[in-house]
C-alpha cells in the first residue's frame, strides 16, 4: 500500500504540535475526555508517520491506490479514547487565525 500519493504532500500536512494545540484551544475544542474525564490529550503519530483514513467510493469499493485524507488524531492520556479531525481543516483554521506576532520593539 502506498503511504503517500504525491511528493511533497506529507510536509504539507505536518503541523507543529503547538499549532495543533493552539487551533483546538481557539476552537474551544480542549475539553476533557468524554469517556473518562481525563484532561490531557496526546497526539497520535509515529516517527515519520501520521494517520490517514481511506475513503471508499459510493459503491464501497476500494480504488487503487486507495484515496485517503490526512487526519489529526488525539488520544486520551488515560483511557486511550481516540478522536480524529481532518488535518486540512486544521490547516485552514490556522491560515485564517495566524499566530499573533509580538509588536516589533520600538527603537
Ligand atoms: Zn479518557
Amino acid at each position: 500500500m502506498t503511504r503517500s500519493a504525491e511528493k511533497g504532500e506529507p510536509s504539507e500536512y505536518r503541523i507543529p504540535p503547538e499549532d495543533i494545540h493552539r487551533a483546538f484551544e481557539g476552537m474551544g475544542a480542549n475539553k476533557p475526555c468524554p469517556i473518562c474525564g481525563h484532561e490531557h490529550w496526546k497526539l497520535l503519530h509515529g516517527e515519520d508517520d501520521y494517520p490517514s483514513i481511506v475513503l471508499l467510493g459510493g459503491d464501497q469499493m476500494l480504488s487503487s491506490p486507495p484515496l485517503h485524507i490526512a487526519i489529526t488524531m488525539l488520544f486520551c492520556g488515560n483511557c486511550l479514547f481516540l478522536r480524529s479531525h481532518p488535518t486540512k481543516g486544521l490547516i485552514q483554521w490556522l491560515e485564517q487565525n495566524p499566530k499573533e506576532e509580538p509588536p516589533p520593539p520600538e527603537e
